[in-house]
């Protein structure tokens, strides 16, 4: 109930200007949000995503592709390409625009596949919500010829992802499976947690049997268990597949994972446009969102 009415109100342009007008340096936005490249050591690998979304003009998303592009050229220079990687959301470069903003996202996409090429890394296409999905499935399919590399996200709580996973399960392919952010309507997407968990159950023995690199976004432990049993199961070996989870959300678990061989990817956001992913993840967990009205109160 309470997620629903957070991502409802996520869209809406007055509380965001609200909200964002409070100064909250502090407290949980630095938590989850990461101020500047902050990159995580402690053998952790980790995926960048500038913040933003919904680019409302072409030379906004210019501006994000070029941004995009200096991040991998620090991340060049700092030698860290080998395990950094970044990720992309396409309504930031241009996905949305009316006209031709499909085009327009996969000309940025493009170029910044390119660049992370250049670099050594690779970039992964975030996934958004379901009116979005066939768009980044076939701006995926252009990218992927150049760079088959390119990742992809398939959230699990669509009603077609399991079939989507059946798609994208071959040779080459990497493919991260979360649960999905986004408020969606039932005809799409499962709505019990129950519903969603065993989709992904479903989705991920799809990718594990595959011959594709799954790489596994929950914070779950009873699904990150399955995901080593399934591991097992189906042969693979460390290295065949990754665990990823997001910055600040249990990191005593992604050091443990780590230490225990498996590659591990934190998914670091950096930048100031930073509403929209922390407001979903108020959605995910109530006690976050205790946690940010209490950073508001004590900034009073
Ligand atoms: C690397 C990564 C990339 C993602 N990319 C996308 C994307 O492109 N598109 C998209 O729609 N979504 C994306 N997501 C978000 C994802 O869809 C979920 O909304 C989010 O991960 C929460 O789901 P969960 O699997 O962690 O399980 P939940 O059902 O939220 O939580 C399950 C259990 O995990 C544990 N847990 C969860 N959060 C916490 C916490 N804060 N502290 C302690 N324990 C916790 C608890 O035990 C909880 O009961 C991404 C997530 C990750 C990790």
């Amino acid at each position: 109930m309470l997620r629903q009415v957070l991502l409802g109100v996520s869209r809406s342009s007055k509380i965001k200007q609200a909200v964002t007008a409070v100064p909250v340096s502090s407290g949980i936005v630095s938590r989850f949000v990461a101020g500047e490249t902050h990159l995580v050591s402690d053998g952790l690998n980790v995926t960048i995503d500038r913040l933003g979304e919904d680019t409302t003009n072409p030379d906004e998303a210019k501006a994000t592709a070029d941004a995009y592009l200096e991040l991998l050229d620090r991340l060049a220079d700092a030698g860290l390409t080998a395990n950094a990687e970044v990720s992309v959301k396409l309504s930031a470069v241009g996905q949305a625009l009316p006209g031709d903003g499909e085009k327009i996202a996969l000309d940025n996409a493009r170029t910044i596949c390119r660049a992370a090429r250049n670099a050594g890394t690779t970039v992964t296409l975030d996934m958004e919500d379901h009116t979005t999905t066939d768009s980044t499935l076939e701006i995926l399919r252009e990218l992927r010829q150049d760079f088959p590399e390119t990742g992809a996200v398939l959230q699990a709580y669509l009603r077609r992802t399991e079939a989507d996973c059946r798609d994208l399960a071959h040779a080459g392919s990497r493919v991260r499976l979360c649960k999905g952010a986004y408020k969606e309507p039932e005809s799409v997407a499962f709505q019990p947690k129950l519903d969603v968990d065993k989709s992904y159950v479903r989705c991920l023995k799809v990718l594990m049997k595959g011959s594709g690199y799954p790489m596994v976004a929950s914070h779950d432990p009873q699904l990150i268990a399955i995901a080593g049993s399934l591991a097992d199961r189906y042969g693979r070996e460390q290295g065949t597949f990754e665990y990823q989870m997001l910055y600040g959300v249990r990191p005593d678990e992604q050091l443990r994972l780590s230490r225990e061989g498996n590659t591990m990817r934190v998914y670091v956001p950096y930048g100031q446009d930073w509403y929209g992913y922390l407001v979903r993840r108020m959605a995910e967990k109530p006690a976050n969102l205790q946690f940010f009205l209490r950073s508001l109160i004590s900034k009073k």
